[in-house]
């Protein structure tokens, strides 16, 4: 199986090298040449499997110059006791006769991030050694919250590679800070900027634009590389998730062998959800995928109109990871629906660079239509829904994932389809406690609180356990306490990196 770019433009290329280079030479995304189709059989069998089993058995199928052994070297590695507090590592939890919670949030830095996250160091290695890459690679992060510590996490400690994170000094909850501030590792670096998170994306963005630093880090043995959701190595082991999602439900009886299902997905850079539309292309009876957006909801109003148009206000919300006003791997779906159209692809990214907004032909539309459907949430629903959800069914939801679930209300009401449906559940309530917690205990519950005493006042409220992760957070040694102008970015990798 070889991989080319959604430009049309650069030459197809095996996994281990779209791995490593993260995006193509030619600015798109890489997609794999041939359709994977699996069959009945297959989706049977992987009912009896474990999730490390069922990994496997997905990723030899695109990561075809990987071996078999080199495959379970990587998810066990990646899906290991050590790492997720859950042995089913992404476990279903019923809600009722026609929903249920796919919970991707039992990782070390307790969000959906690290199923991608904590398995794409282990391929990234196995990369560098296949394509004999001499160099160590460097990977640079600008992070809003949640990306910055599952990519530390990841790469913490792996050979060959450093890790580098700048978040915005003041752009991140203290929870998030902390992750950050107290990550161990001998290759890891964080660095606080002085300025929003778009400064620091900016910084990073110019240091891996420069051709002259990148022939300088090169001649000192270093190769810049990225860990964001564009390199297919994170896109990959997201297919996975939603085929063990729907062998669990067989399994315990849920639905019918063949039955098909919908999935609600909380979306902001459309990368999870475009896992999921990946995984029914392979054949896994999914009905309809439901894209939920929140406030900035760029992508219902595509979904809706067949015109993406990010010429609006970007809001701040109480769903941060889905704050995003272009969603990146929306270019891979529309390369697929397009009937693998480069040059389309090409022009309308053009004009999303250009004028800010694009809109597609009527078949392409027609296509987007067929799979998607979407709606949005604001805050105040958001809160709304959470302390609904838990009063009425003890189920306690983060902001990311009730905006799935009201998205989902919102969808049986408009449409009557009463499929049953699985919401991806992208954080641990404790993630974003603040919040939650607001809605669970009421504004007088949480006025005049910290951040950590709100962690026990809602574990014990509701008798979940705080995730390890976050415990104690608050009492480790911070290791890393470098703040820096937001001109400096280039000159910190230079010091970190030659001294
Ligand atoms: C990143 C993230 C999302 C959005 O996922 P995409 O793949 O970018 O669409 C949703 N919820 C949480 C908690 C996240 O961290």
């Amino acid at each position: 199986m070889l991989y080319i770019s959604t430009r049309g433009n650069s030459p197809a290329v095996p996994s281990a090298e779209a791995i490593k280079q993260g995006i193509a030479p030619d600015g798109g995304l890489y997609v794999p040449t041939d359709q994977v189709t699996l069959s009945n059989p297959d989706l049977e069998k992987l009912t009896s499997l474990s999730y490390t089993e069922r990994a496997a058995f997905i990723l030899q199928h695109f990561l075809t110059d990987f071996t078999s052994v080199e495959i379970n070297q990587c998810v066990n590695a990646a899906y290991h006791q050590n790492k997720f507090a859950n042995p089913e590592i992404a476990p279903v939890k019923v809600l009722n006769s026609d929903t249920a919670v796919l919970e991707l949030w039992h990782g070390p830095t307790c969000a959906f991030k690290d199923m991608a996250l904590q398995i794409l160091p282990q391929f990234l290695v196995r990369a560098l050694t296949k394509t004999g890459e001499a160099a160590e690679v460097v990977i640079l992060v600008a992070t809003s919250g949640d990306t910055g510590k599952a990519a530390l996490d990841g790469f913490a400690n792996i050979p060959g590679t450093q890790i580098i994170v700048f978040y915005p000094e003041r752009g991140v909850s203290e929870v998030q800070r902390l992750q950050m501030a107290t990550q161990e590792g001998n290759n890891v670096h964080v660095v606080a900027v002085q300025g929003n998170f778009d400064d620091a994306q900016s910084g990073v963005k110019v240091v891996f634009g420069d051709h002259d630093f990148a022939t300088l880090l090169e001649q000192q043995g270093f190769r810049l590389s990225s860990a964001n959701s564009i390199n297919w190595g994170r896109l990959v082991p997201q297919i996975v998730y939603y085929f063990s999602a729907y062998a669990d439900l067989q399994k315990t009886g849920s639905i019918k062998a063949g039955e098909k299902i919908n999935f609600v997905v909380p979306t902001g850079n459309f990368g999870n959800i475009l896992a999921g539309f990946y995984a029914k292309r392979m054949g896994l009876p999914i009905n309809k995928l439901l894209c939920a957006a929140n406030a900035n909801n760029v992508l219902t109003d595509f979904i809706q109109t067949g015109t993406y148009n990010r010429n609006r206000d970007f809001l701040k919300t109480l769903s941060p990871s889905m704050d995003i006003l272009i969603s990146s791997n929306l270019e891979r779906l529309l390369y697929e629906l397009t009937g693998r159209q480069g040059e389309q692809i090409s022009s309308w990214m053009a004009q999303l660079k250009t004028e800010g907004s694009y809109s597609v032909d009527e078949a392409t539309f027609a296509q987007v239509q067929e799979h998607f459907w979407s709606d949005f949430a604001d805050d105040t629903a958001t809160l709304d829904t959470i302390q609904q959800t838990w009063q009425q069914q003890q189920y306690l939801l983060d902001t990311h994932t009730a905006v799935a679930a009201r998205v989902l209300q919102k969808y049986r009401q408009a449409t009557g389809d009463n499929s049953y449906t699985v919401i991806a559940s992208t954080a641990s309530p404790f993630k974003f406690n603040g919040s939650v917690a607001k809605a669970v205990l009421g504004e007088q519950g949480v006025t005049g609180k910290n951040e950590f005493s709100l962690l026990q006042d809602l574990s014990d409220h509701t008798h979940w356990p705080i995730p390890q992760g976050l415990r104690d957070l608050d009492k480790k040694p911070v290791l890393h306490q470098q703040v820096i102008e937001k001109n400096k970015i280039k000159d910190v990798v230079k010091d970190i990196l030659l001294g």
